[in-house]
């Protein structure tokens, strides 16, 4: 009896269970996935079944292939894509995710003879017209490109069958949502429509409440299911020379094989990037004044190692997927709470370990902090490493201080220090090292 319960308990662990075809599976065993994840075993079969959904989930819960594989098995039966008008429709905030989620479909439909193409902006048109110009299954792109290519009218979406808006909440954060909802106009009525967000809030409510039809709600394990396996630290710092130290001292620590470091503005990164190339630190720069050719040469020499410290704007970082980053490091933190869970998010995944370091000062961080360890529901450990230890604690938050940091935030590469304060610790005074 035990026995049939637990060979049974295994099975339903096992993407066989979903019945998807030999080719799918076949491209998921290449992968190495041993199990499918919570947010997998939980949409795939509603994606399968036909129904909407609204699937509350981070990157690095595996999300992707949550709307991927039930993708790929629809377009493996049936009919072929027409000219144009893809059966399927993944919308991204970024090129960046829209790249990862191309990505995907390469790998788990490498066995299938699938027609895809990916539509961005910043990119010539020759392309774009080429791969529409033909019969295609599966399309991933921008709102603005698309909207772009429908309004030309190469591109037609009424015989779309699953729409996906990936990471809807960005896209919302972005200013899409006219977009999204020209693009959703546009769409055919009977379509399927699968929405991902990380976070849920009232006009992400109403946004699912026009777009979805009767959809099955996907919670997977609530919003800090990814922090689990990171180690989340605090560093109280002084002022940017000592921000400066402290990361100099991590980027020269061989625990940190890979990492991305957060900074508030392009200005910032840049120059935070040249420093740490000065100091022989393999580092480049990533943010949104950067060409896509280089931002995507930048990624691609990050995902092959020739890069090891990427110093990173927030938009410019979203939905990044690059495996086996060690560290991230908040040299500024986020202006808002969900971002701190996105930047952290890219540690950690599937499964790995991972350390994500904050650094902190002045009255704005202290509330700030105090903001995100709400919103994750738990208190994150302050750490010092010896001989750079903070030469007063943080203060304590104080409400009425501006809430959040000014979106030009020049005081990093000019010298200004910050207010110095004498108020409230919350220091545990523990000692560790980054390994
Ligand atoms: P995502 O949340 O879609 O950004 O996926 C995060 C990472 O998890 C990607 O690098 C995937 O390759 C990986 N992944 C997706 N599904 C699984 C799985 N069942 N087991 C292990 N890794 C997975």
């Amino acid at each position: 009896m035990i026995l049939g319960t637990l060979a049974k308990g295994r099975e339903l662990m096992s993407f066989k269970q979903f019945k998807l075809d030999t080719t799918i599976l076949k491209a998921v065993e290449k992968c190495g996935y041993s199990k499918p994840t919570a947010i997998q075993v939980k949409a795939i079969p509603q994606v399968l079944a036909g129904r909407d959904l609204i699937a509350s989930a981070q990157t690095g819960t595996g999300k992707t292939a949550a709307f991927m594989l039930p993708i790929l098995q629809r377009l493996s039966v049936l009919k072929k894509g027409r000219k144009g008008a893809p059966r399927a429709l993944v919308l991204s905030p970024t090129r960046e995710l829209a790249d990862q989620v191309t990505e995907a479909t390469r790998t788990y439909g490498r066995f299938m003879n699938l027609r895809s193409a990916v539509i961005l902006g910043g990119v010539s048109y020759g392309s774009q017209f080429k791969a529409l110009s033909r019969p295609i299954d599966l399309v991933v792109g921008t709102p603005g490109r698309l909207i772009d290519h429908l309004q030309r009218g190469t591109l037609d979406l009424s015989r779309l069958e699953i729409l996906v808006l990936d990471e809807a909440d960005r896209m919302l954060d972005m200013g899409f949502k006219r977009d999204v909802e020209k693009i959703t106009a546009a769409a055919s009525k009977d379509r399927q429509t699968l929405l991902f967000t990380a976070t849920f809030d009232r006009s992400m409510a109403q946004l699912a409440s026009r777009l979805l039809k009767d959809p099955v709600r996907i919670d997977v394990a609530g919003r800090n299911m990814t922090l689990d396996a990171i180690d989340q630290q605090i560093y109280v710092t002084d002022n940017l020379a000592h921000k400066k130290r402290l990361l100099r001292y991590m980027a020269s620590d061989r625990g940190v094989t890979k990492a991305i470091i957060f900074s508030a503005t392009k200005r910032s990164a840049e120059a935070l990037a040249r420093e740490l190339k000065g100091l022989g630190h393999r580092a480049a720069a990533l943010h949104g004044d950067m060409s896509q050719a280089a931002r995507n040469r930048t990624m691609k020499a990050m995902r092959n190692g020739m890069i090891r410290l990427l110093v990173a704007t927030d938009v410019a970082a979203r939905g990044l997927d690059v495996t086996g980053i060690s560290h991230v490091i908040n040299f500024d933190l986020p202006q808002g709470t969900q971002d701190y869970v996105h930047r952290i998010g890219r540690t950690g995944r599937a499964g790995a370990e991972g350390t994500a370091v904050s650094f902190a000062s002045g009255a704005d961080d202290a509330l700030q902090l105090q903001r995100i360890e709400r919103f994750i529901g738990m208190k994150i450990s302050r750490e010092e490493i010896p001989g750079l230890e903070p030469s007063r604690s943080l203060p304590a938050p104080v409400k009425n201080v501006r809430s959040f940091r000014p979106r030009r935030q020049k005081r990093h590469f000019s010298m200004g220090l910050k207010k110095k304060s004498s108020t409230g610790s919350s220091r545990t005074g523990r000692r560790i090292r980054i390994k």
